[in-house]
């Protein structure tokens, strides 16, 4: 079983990597901004969802009970501008939120899909909020800004005032003196150079969907929702908070601007940034032909956990140059990995005598376990962490050559490279947790065995196989399990 591991993550607020300290022992608190949901997620996209994973996977196998929320974004600028092209120009109201919804259902769908497909299971998330049904929380947080003189109305939009939060900036590290205190912005992006009021509630213009509020018919800005929804669903304290480098600024800023405008204290201690995906050394375009999604790549004959591991072979602060030659060399690392767990899979004679001590495969495969972790919790090593595991892989191939590894050692190598594959391969099911859970029925078993109740001891074993796990009773009176 596994105590908490302290987990060390670069900290975009300090420039600094840090070990993260949930607020409440052992619960990490995290929010992840989610997919805008007008198209297909292409693989830019899945990378930072990828390394969203990865994280979670790393805490939940390193102890913690992960409470993660990822919101979906299904009210934007891009959103309505996709969903109301071909609407009448007299239509209603009501007609442009069903256009508005009928193209984020149909996105929204396919981002499951797709996340499935590379390993991210939905049940993994604790909240899977939808941007449009926070409305009155949004407005909520506007109002309450307003009260403490952090946003002012023109022409029935409602914009955040960054000249009444000192700390404005502080996350990007803008230089405050380039700031327009007094301009506004109204769309969602914007680049440094435009640093200024930012639009918190959109007066309704012609055409668009719009929702009633105190300050007329209008829309919230993009980034009122995320705080909106992670105040809503995670609290004031949260412990950590990720996305893609282009989110620090504006969209992570304004979040902290606001979050933190409207409770006067710190709201996020950690925030996490993966870097960018190029194709080919270069920025996807659908101009320049180097644009994928996931069905692109599946349309080619590529399998989606060869992407996963691919993408996930790289540390996810650095650039990642993808190509279809290192979607190939990542196809062939998994099936190195597969054959090497059919192998173990299989029975190899027991073995020993002098020649076997001398290679001592268990202290091998405790060390190579123990590097595999250690390389996670840095900052999710996640180059040298593989490195470890293919060296065992290596190490243990080479020895089962000549003398075969006995069946507890092959065991004991298949428990490893099961937490190795729910990491890289998104396993369901892998976590401490689960090995906790069983664990626990594995010792209730054992009691009933002792006071010689068979029913209870069967019982047990039957809720145990239940769960996909062998059970093997040894015989100095110890029970080893391994998944089915
Ligand atoms: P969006 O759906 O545009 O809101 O983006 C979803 C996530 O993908 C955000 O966290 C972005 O930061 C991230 N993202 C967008 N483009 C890329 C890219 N080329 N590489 C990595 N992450 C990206
Ligand atoms: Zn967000």
């Amino acid at each position: 079983m596994v105590g908490l591991r302290r987990i060390s993550l670069y900290n975009t607020l300090t420039r600094k990597v840090e070990p993260v300290q949930p607020v409440v022992p052992g619960e990490l608190r995290y929010y992840t901004c989610g997919p805008t949901v007008y198209n297909f997620a292409h693989i830019g996209n899945l990378r930072t969802f990828l390394f969203q994973d990865l994280l979670k996977r790393v805490f939940t196998g390193s102890g913690y009970r992960v409470r993660h929320c990822m919101n979906i974004t299904d009210v934007e600028d891009k959103i309505i501008r996709d969903s109301q092209m071909e609407l009448p120009a007299e239509a209603d109201n009501a007609a442009r939120h069903a256009a508005m919804r009928a193209l984020t259902d149909r996105f929204t769908a396919a981002f499951f899909q797709d996340l499935a497909a590379v390993g991210v299971e939905a049940s993994s998330f604790a909240h899977l909020p939808r941007a449009t049904d926070y409305v009155p929380q949004m407005i909520d947080l506007i109002r309450t800004l307003e009260g403490r003189g952090l946003a002012y109305t023109r022409e029935g939009s409602v914009y955040y005032r960054i000249a009444g939060f000192p700390d404005y900036g502080r996350l990007a590290r803008l230089d405050r003196e380039g700031m327009q205190a007094g301009a506004s912005v109204d769309s969602d992006e914007y680049e440094r150079e435009s640093v200024s009021d930012f639009v918190l509630w959109k007066a309704a213009r012609p055409g668009e969907p719009s929702w009633d509020s105190p300050w007329g018919p209008g829309r919230p800005g993009w980034h009122i929702e995320c705080s909106a929804m992670g105040l809503d669903l995670l609290g004031d304290r949260i412990d950590l908070h990720s996305g893609g480098v282009d989110l620090v600024f504006p969209h992570h800023e304004n979040e902290i601007a606001q979050s933190e405008g409207c409770l006067g204290h710190p709201w996020v201690n950690h925030w996490v940034h993966g870097e960018f995906l190029l194709v080919e050394g270069e920025k996807m375009s659908k101009s320049l032909g180097n644009f994928f999604t996931l069905r692109d790549l599946v349309d080619r004959g590529h399998e989606p956990m060869a992407f996963r591991y691919a993408i996930l072979s790289n540390h996810y602060r650095k650039l990642l140059n993808f190509s279809l030659e290192g979607l190939r060399a990542a196809k062939a690392s998994l099936e190195r990995v597969r054959a090497f767990r059919r192998r173990m899979e299989g029975t190899g004679e027991a073995a020993g005598g002098p020649w076997k001590e001398a290679f001592e495969p268990q202290p091998r495969i405790d060390l190579a376990r123990e590097a595999f972790w250690a390389a996670l919790a840095d900052d999710l090593n996640t180059p040298e962490a593989l490195a470890s595991l293919f060296k065992l892989i290596g190490d243990l191939n080479a020895l089962d050559d000549h003398v075969p590894l006995t069946r507890e050692e092959r065991d004991s190598a298949l428990a490893f490279l099961d937490e190795a594959q729910a990491v890289f391969l998104g396993w369901p099911r892998e976590s401490a947790q689960a090995e906790a859970e069983v664990e626990a029925l594995i010792e209730a078993r054992r009691r009933a065995k002792a006071e010689r109740n068979w029913a209870e001891a069967d019982r047990l074993r039957d809720q145990v196989q239940a769960m996909g796990i062998l059970l093997e009773d040894r015989k100095d009176g110890s029970t080893g399990w391994r998944r089915a």
